[in-house]
């Protein structure tokens, strides 16, 4: 009888991992065994898929869940794997990225195929490449040793040795920093300089780790015996040297279930071949191939766009057209905005970002995405001054922050010391206390607010998992830590996500801002001379709009800073999806320049009071002026004479630290 229960109650279980599934997904999910591959466009519930099929195969009995490894590309993708897989009541199944796999299996094996303790890992190639270049008499700055970095990254990932690397990079269209032969050079030497210092790089972490699979068949019976099913998400974006170890894995086997969007491949310049995705049912000619085309993430506004915008790529030849059809209700229409300079974007972003917040929308489901990691810093500014909490993207080092190993370091201390059950959240609570930390009180801005940002995500994540465990205590929260920690997984801060638009691959949020859309930034500056890499940011952009499941504002500023030359078209992918025609012609421009503020009377002699004052305080500062204040600020005060603070940091451009810094001044020129 009790046997009849249980099966019953798989049984149910399974059905209800089937049922949240469309026809064509469930299809996917029930061919537990074979190859399969899902090629499909973005929101169209690939991962949703890999991750009920895995859900599916452990419910039925199919799978041992710890033979099942699922291997994606960033830390954070792993770590939405891992949480989808949790929220279906999966435990034990590996869901890595391939580098952390790979180390995992490494740092266990090293004594047996490298004859000693896993080799120390070069975080940075910049010092090595350096030492090379000057080996090799180039004359090298910051760019060009980058550049150099970069090709010898492309290099190993595509499997070029050095010999090969001068006819490769020709083929491939490689722009060098140096003649081909002199990059190879430097290559080489890099090369030997890493061996008799005994390091390994990223690169060789995969193939050394393919190689003791290769080559040592005890290696290989051990890992092939411990992992049976394979799973890649974002499979379009996988190289060459991940291929040879994904291959190195399965020996031979056809287990493996790949899914990915061609028109999602963001990496191609760096060596991700998405021919691995598109020629998966030639390899595996008994592969069940699953087409999904129902986007169930975003409203039909926004997946209107994304095929338009994709719409206008080249289509490549034998690639399947991946229109989306939006399966959700209407929604607000994308909106484009031009903003006269950053600091003017950032502002309006963050001001739109608080009056969500204040209407009810969670931090968490707002993101702000951008092409490259210089411009969070206005954005940071600019939430801060607004007074939205915000979590910066590459939050992947959490557990490497100083007040996060602190923090980590007192509570493995107040653990060893016993614990009262039931009581995680309040002992965490006051652990971190004893750092000076206050909870309800995050400072004004800048280091300060992050180091306390990080400390309530740890209460945070107290809180979650006593939610999830009522029984779990401090040293098994520290235990949990130190896996978290082991997996480079962060916990999710509640606030604003801050982030590049490669690192948002696979996410998605209610409500996304893209920013910074001028030619030169999207597509990148670098990208221009080459239509295939212009395309690649195509795919980028694409990327960052299907992120948003209802609002999505795409916006661009001519200027980058208050005053300075218009000089920045408008991105050249949204002609044709923007509404307006040209922003750079010249009607468009002057129609967008900033409006002269022109205030009456009263209001008009404080507006000027102000800015007098302001100038002062910048001066002292040394900042430029509209960083103390916009005019828009200016004419707000100078509008509604705010008596009391509290009335002023209601007003637009006014975040707590402003408050903080001005707020008193201000005050006092509005009274005269
Ligand atoms: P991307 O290409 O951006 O990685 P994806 O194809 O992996 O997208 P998912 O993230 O799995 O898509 O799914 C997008 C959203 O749609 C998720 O919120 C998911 O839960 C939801 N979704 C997918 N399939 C269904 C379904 N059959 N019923 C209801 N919701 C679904
Ligand atoms: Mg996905």
């Amino acid at each position: 009888m009790a046997q009849l229960g249980t099966d019953a109650r798989v049984e149910t279980r399974a059905d209800a991992v089937l049922a949240a599934l469309d026809d064509e997904q469930r299809a996917a999910a029930q061919a537990v065994s074979g190859p399969v591959c899902i090629l499909a466009g973005a929101g169209t519930g690939k991962t949703r898929t890999i991750t009920h099929r895995i859900a599916y195969g452990v419910h039925t009995g199919v799978y041992v869940p710890e033979q099942v490894l699922a291997v994606t590309f960033t830390a954070r993708a792993a770590g939405e794997l891992r949480g989808r897989l949790a929220g279906l009541d999966v435990g034990g199944v590996q869901a890595r990225t391939f580098h952390a796999a790979a180390m995992r299996q490494l740092r266990y094996f090293a004594p047996r195929v490298l004859g000693g303790p896993m080799p120390e890992l070069v975080e940075n190639k910049l010092r090595l490449v350096a030492a090379a270049a000057s080996r090799s008499r180039l004359s090298t700055d910051r760019t060009s040793l980058r550049d150099l970095a970069s090709e010898i990254e492309w290099a190993k990932t595509t499997l070029a040795t050095p010999d090969d690397y001068p006819a490769r990079a020709k083929a491939a269209g490689r722009e060098l920093p140096f003649e081909a032969a002199a990059v190879a050079a430097v290559y080489a030497s890099y090369e030997s300089a890493k061996q008799r210092d005994g390091a390994l790089d990223f690169e060789d972490l995969l193939l050394v780790t393919a190689y003791a699979l290769e080559e040592h068949p005890d290696v290989a019976r051990q890992v092939r015996g411990q992992y049976r099913h394979f799973v890649v998400d974002e499979y379009q974006d996988v190289n060459p040297l991940q291929q040879r170890l994904l291959d190195a894995w399965l020996g031979g086997r056809a287990d493996l279930c790949v899914v990915g969007d061609p028109n999602q491949t963001i990496y191609s310049f760096t060596g991700a071949d998405p021919d691995y995705l598109l020629g998966f049912a030639d390899r595996y000619p008994d592969a069940a191939v699953v087409k999904l085309e129902r986007d169930y993430r975003s409203t039909p506004q926004v997946v209107g766009l994304a095929n338009r915008l994709i719409g206008q790529a080249p289509r490549r030849k034998g690639l399947p057209e991946l229109r989306l059809h939006g399966q959700r209700a209407d929604g607000p229409e994308p909106r484009f905005t031009e903003y006269p300079d950053e600091p003017a974007e950032a502002a309006a972003v963050a001001a739109r970002c608080r009056a969500l917040i204040d209407a009810g929308t969670p931090a968490s489901e707002i993101a702000v995405l951008f092409r490259i990691n210089a411009q969070s810093q206005v954005y940071e500014s600019a939430l801060a001054d607004a007074g939205v909490p915000y979590v910066l993207k590459g939050g992947e080092r959490f557990f490497e922050r100083p007040e996060v190993r602190e923090a980590v370091l007192l509570l493995r201390g107040a653990a060893a010391g016993g614990s009262e059950p039931g009581a995680l959240v309040p002992t965490v609570r006051d652990v971190l206390a004893s750092t000076g930390w206050v909870e309800h009180r995050p400072p004004p801005g800048g280091a300060a607010r992050d180091r306390w940002q990080s400390l309530a995500a740890l209460v945070d994540l107290a809180v979650d998992l006593v939610a999830e465990n009522p029984n779990l205590d401090l040293p098994g929260f520290v235990t949990h830590l130190a896996e978290r920690a082991g997996a480079q997984h962060a916990p999710t801060v509640q606030g604003v996500t801050l982030a590049s638009m490669h690192a948002a691959k696979g996410l998605e949020w209610d409500v996304v801002f893209v920013v910074g859309l001028v030619d030169g930034v999207v597509p990148i500056a670098q990208s221009l001379s080459r239509p295939l890499a212009v395309d690649e940011e195509r795919r980028l952009l694409y990327v960052a709009i299907t992120r948003a499941r209802e609002h999505l504002q795409l916006s661009w500023s001519p200027a980058r800073n208050p005053g300075a030359k218009r000089a920045r078209p408008r991105s050249r992918f949204l002609t044709g999806l923007a509404p307006d025609s040209g922003p750079t012609a010249p009607a468009a421009r002057r129609a967008a320049k900033r409006p002269k503020v022109v205030l009456e009377g009263e209001a008009g002699e404080l507006f000027e009071r102000l800015r007098a004052w302001r100038s002062q305080a910048a001066q002292s500062a040394s900042v430029p002026a509209y960083v103390v204040f916009t005019d828009a600020t200016l004419q707000a005060i100078a509008e509604t004479r705010p008596a009391t603070l509290r009335e002023l940091s209601g007003l637009p451009g006014i975040g707590a630290r402003k408050l903080e810094l001005y707020g008193d001044d201000v005050l006092a020129t509005v009274t005269g």
